[in-house]
């Protein structure tokens, strides 16, 4: 071959022909690769950088047949340059970027680019190997060998002194050991604070000791949602890897990061020098060429799956993942989604039993679980908004200097502004939704488009002066609280003290961490707040949690709503009582407090059970009987226009272009008809959905690849011009 210079002579030069995944709206249908060309053949896997129209793009050059022979074609251009300090992407993480861009009906080159830093996007190969520096610029084949049998050394090497462990619990013990026997993937059930991410740091540590014949480092990636993805427990795992592997051995990567902290991370994994990867969905793309487990904590939680462009599930993704490189998988909750709960059913007892089910059923040092109360508002004060028990445990246990936790889901101060004598509401001028009113700074607020006024002194329509908040959100419940709890004292002497934590009082940034601080330290003695508080956090002095108003959840359309309260609610339970030793020197009980008008529900007599699996067994049951998953798979056509009608239309040509191409599985999937979404109007745009399903996934995923050309050749007809976007969504989690 020829010496690789950087302008090569036409015609001297051999010219080879490369496949290039780029991302490019233009290029996105299914496939989607572009062909260069270039002096020499480029491995699979290589970052390289491509003229497109007048742009140049970051590629990844894909695999391709044996392309060595002269290109004929003289249209072709050759690639600009290539990123060659960084070793190419190794096979196993292109399998992965393909087999989600199947699944999930994107290009390679989307999925590509979705899976690596931003930073790279922009960068010049000589930018990048100055990043790389000082340790390596380009590295002879020697010399990388070298550095390759050192790394291998300093792994196999005795390892410093080990950071003190504390030792496993029976239960932990035994879950331990069944992982050592059974492949996975597992799904670990555990209570809230059973010693799950003990037991995680103790598989990510075989892990990580694991002897290999590839001479890579040994990796493990663990992925949690957003918001558990605190520095406590980057802390925790640094404190544990740190010592033995390298104060370099554990890096993170999530949304909150800067494009070149992502671009550090994601070097430091792709090269090895990271062992461990804590992160969020984004994670699941990183390259880990030296993964061998892969922890997906909190799996139930719907931050998951990826809600916009590729709608990915980083959950489903990791046990794929796992699966296709024999690393194993460990898929934690102290409330499986019902997709897990259902695929770990044992196959003795006639279920999939595809994944093994792990249970810890103990918390260790903490307090016995909450007792559940169910307050019957019905016989209730009318429009009382905290029935006078609730109340009366609330002061109590501010008067005992123990805590408690108020939960509500709907941020402000009410949903709504209402005029009485005209019906007048405070509809957003832009969505099928009200603006809702936040009494702090006197705004209307859309919390769909963000769109924001300030409050009218009078009825827009009719003058009346008296225009009336309607329904409650945090912002009034705080100040009701503050209200009801005047003159309640702490044993100091002091006046109850309520704060607030939702996405309002932590838009800025730090806020959060000061707001959990106040409470951690005291200052604070009810806690009003959304869901953001009923996840993850430690809070030590908290006896009582209380949902004051879950009913709504469960009049919601989607199928999934009871199985997301009930997992908020256990949640939020979980938060009383953490801490056993001083639930036991206060001489105190924790409980858990819901107001409900439904008290039979069955989501409320599960949660008074603490009784997780008969939950699940009810839904599931349910769920069969209406053929809805994990009993049936589903994917989501989506169409946004001017107008309903165009919306729908797209959806409904779509439709008949899928019976009139004739489609594969045609008689195994169901079409459902166009209809408007739940939130139908958003930011001036008219949003429209298709439910296809079908009871085999592989009958849907053959369908909906086939249907794929139809759907961007009907986009493409004139009288669809005003479409607005469409976007297919597979396994969607909210309907
Ligand atoms: P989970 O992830 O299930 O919520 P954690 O692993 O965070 O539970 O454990 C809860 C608490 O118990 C933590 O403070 C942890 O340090 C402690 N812990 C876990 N395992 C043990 C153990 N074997 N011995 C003593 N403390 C433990
Ligand atoms: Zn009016
Ligand atoms: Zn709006």
């Amino acid at each position: 071959l020829p010496p690789d210079s950087a302008s090569p002579s036409p015609d001297s030069a051999p010219v080879f022909r490369v496949q290039v995944a780029v991302h490019t709206p233009v290029h996105s249908g299914v496939g989607g690769l572009l062909t260069y060309t270039h002096t020499t053949a480029l491995p699979p896997g290589t970052l390289v950088r491509v003229p497109l129209g007048n742009r140049e793009l970051l590629g990844v050059v894909w695999d391709s047949p044996a392309d060595a022979e002269p290109v004929p074609n003289a249209q072709l251009k050759p690639v600009r340059s290539v990123l060659d300090g960084l070793p190419p992407l190794d096979a196993r993480w292109r399998r992965l970027v393909a087999f989600a861009a199947q699944y999930y009906q994107r290009s390679l080159g989307e999925i590509a680019l979705t899976g690596l830093p931003p930073a790279l996007k922009d960068m010049t190969a000589e930018q990048l190997a100055r990043r790389l520096a000082p340790k390596s610029k380009k590295l002879s084949k020697k010399a990388q060998a070298a550095l390759d049998a050192q790394a291998v050394a300093d792994a196999a090497a005795p390892a410093p002194a080990l950071p003190p462990t504390i030792a496993l619990s029976a239960e932990q013990q035994g879950v331990c050991a069944q992982m050592d026997q059974h492949p996975g993937p597992f799904l670990l059930y555990g209570a809230t604070g059973s010693g799950k991410t003990e037991v995680y740091m103790q598989r990510v540590q075989q892990a990580l000791l694991a002897a290999t014949d590839t001479g890579f480092p040994t990796q493990a990636l663990v992925m949690v949602p957003e918001i558990n993805l605190t520095p406590q427990l980057l802390e925790r795992f640094t404190a544990r890897f740190a010592p033995q592997f390298g104060p370099q051995a554990v890096v993170s990567m999530h949304s909150g990061m800067t494009n070149p902290q992502r671009l550090k991370s994601w070097l430091a994994a792709h090269t090895g020098q990271a062992r461990v990867l804590l992160g969020t969905r984004m994670a699941v793309f990183a390259s880990l060429p030296g993964l061998q487990v892969i922890v997906v904590d909190e799996e139930h939680d719907p931050s998951y799956k990826q809600q916009e462009g590729a709608r990915y599930s980083a959950r489903d993704l990791a046990v794929w993942r796992a699966r296709s490189q024999g690393a194993q998988v460990i898929l934690g909750s102290a409330t499986p989604s019902l997709e897990s709960w259902h695929a770990s059913e044992p196959a003795d007892s006639g279920g999939p039993g595809r994944y093994l089910r792990l249970h810890m059923p103990s918390r260790i040092g903490a307090a016995e679980l909450p007792r559940v109360r169910l307050v019957d508002m019905r016989q209730q004060p009318r429009k009382a908004v905290f029935s006078p028990p609730l109340i009366a445990a609330i002061t109590e246990r501010v008067q005992r200097g123990e805590q408690a936790l108020v939960l509500l889901n709907r941020r402000g101060f009410a949903p709504v502004l209402f005029c009485a004598d005209c019906n007048w509401k405070s509809d957003c001028p832009h969505c099928s939704a009200h603006q809702v009113f936040h009494k702090g700074d006197r705004t209307l607020r859309c919390h769909h488009c963000g769109f924001t006024q300030r409050v009218p002194h009078a009825c827009p329509e009719c003058g009346n002066p008296d225009i009336l908040p309607l329904g409650k959100g945090t912002e009034q419940l705080e100040e009701e609280l503050e209200r009801l709890l005047r003159n309640v004292q702490r044993p100091d002497g002091n006046p109850a003290r309520v704060g607030r934590i939702d996405a309002d009082t932590t838009r800025l940034k730090g806020a959060l961490e000061q707001q959990l601080d106040q409470v951690h330290s005291g200052e604070i003695d009810v806690l009003v707040g959304t869901q953001m508080v009923a996840k993850g956090h430690d809070f030590r002095r908290i006896t009582l949690v209380a949902a004051v108003q879950p009913d709504g959840a469960l009049f919601s359309s989607d199928f999934r709503a009871p199985e997301r309260l009930f997992c908020l609610l256990m949640q939020a339970a979980g938060r009383a009582g953490r801490d056993g030793s001083y639930v036991a020197a206060q001489d105190s009980r924790p409980e858990m407090w819901v107001q409900t008008q439904d008290p039979e529900h069955m989501v409320f007599q599960a949660l008074r059970q603490h009784d997780y699996p008969r939950f699940a067994q009810r839904q599931l049951r349910e769920r069969e009987d209406a053929g809805m998953p994990p009993f049936a798979f589903q994917a989501l056509v989506r169409a946004d226009a001017r107008t309903q009608e165009a919306a729908q239309d797209f959806l409904r040509a779509a439709s008949d272009a899928a019976r009139q191409g004739e489609l594969p599985h045609l008689d195994d999937v169901f079409l459902y008809p166009p209809i408007p979404m739940a939130m139908q109007r958003v930011a001036d745009v008219e949003r429209a959905q298709m439910l296809i399903e079908a009871t085999d996934r592989r009958a849907l995923q053959r369908f909906l690849h086939a249907w794929q050309p139809w759907l961007h050749w009907v986009r493409g007809q004139p009288q669809h011009k005003s479409l607005v976007r469409w976007l297919v969504d597979v396994d969607p989690q909210s309907l």
